[in-house]
């Protein structure tokens, strides 16, 4: 893997996830034998280039602290935010005092997002090692997109062959994404992933192909079918 960029990597872990309706965050609900979250992180402890990861939580969490990898020292925690977009800003500034460089590569992954590939990963770090911006792990569009009136009726069919949904990880320059979430923060812009706080800042992040099962769990069908593909 000499060929492929060293990279940080901030998995913000500090949501809730109101939607699964369970009796914890989702990313300590468990899949087969670890939870969500240590799926999440292994998929990144076991790369070479990892310089390594920085975890943003609530203050109060009363999980982290009972898994395994709380005291791996390649993890660091960071202290979560109101939005996603401050609990990423906060993991940034953390790797900053912890002497991470402007122009270091960091890659943003959802903590319920436990079934990236090794292939996956590689490729976004190969298409992007030469980027002058950065860039995420997308899908194109599926299905018809329809857009919804107030009514709940349809308004409108949209044209989806230029669709893609936005997955993670998102891959920018650690400096330059630190900067657009903070100006984006400032002015009080709807940041729900980092590539649109560099889209605020003027940047095209770069689209790369990924696959379609790397979902973030969202709701509880979500956990029930990653627990039949898993092996
Ligand atoms: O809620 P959603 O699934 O969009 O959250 C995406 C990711 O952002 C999750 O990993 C969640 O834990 C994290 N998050 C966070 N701080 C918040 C809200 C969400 O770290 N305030």
């Amino acid at each position: 893997m000499s060929s492929l960029p060293a990279f940080w990597c901030v998995i913000p872990a500090a949501g809730v996830g109101s939607r699964m309706r369970a009796d914890r965050p989702k990313q300590y609900l468990r899949l087969a034998d670890k939870t969500i979250l240590e799926h999440t992180l292994n998929c990144f402890l076991d790369h070479p280039n990892l310089l390594g990861v920085m975890v943003s939580l609530s203050v109060d969490d009363p999980y982290w602290p009972s898994l395994p990898c709380s005291q791996d020292q390649r993890i660091r925690r960071a202290q979560g935010g109101v939005e996603r977009a401050d609990s990423v800003l906060n993991a940034l500034l953390a790797l900053e005092a912890e002497g991470a460089a402007a122009d270091d590569w960091v890659l943003v992954h959802d903590a319920a997002r436990p079934n990236l590939s090794a292939d996956d990963l590689n490729r976004l770090l190969h298409s992007l090692a030469e980027d002058p911006v950065g860039g995420l792990l997308a899908v194109p569009a599926r299905d018809t997109l329809k857009r919804a009136g107030a009514d709940g009726r349809v308004a409108e069919t949209v044209d989806r062959s230029v669709m893609w949904q936005a997955y993670t990880p998102q891959m920018f320059r650690l400096g330059a994404l630190r900067q657009a979430l903070q100006q984006a923060l400032a002015a009080g812009q709807p940041v729900t992933d980092e590539a649109s706080a560099m889209e605020l800042a003027g940047q095209a992040p770069r689209l790369i192909e990924g696959r379609a099962d790397n979902l973030k769990v969202t709701r509880p069908e979500d956990l029930q079918w990653l627990a039949r593909i898993w092996v």
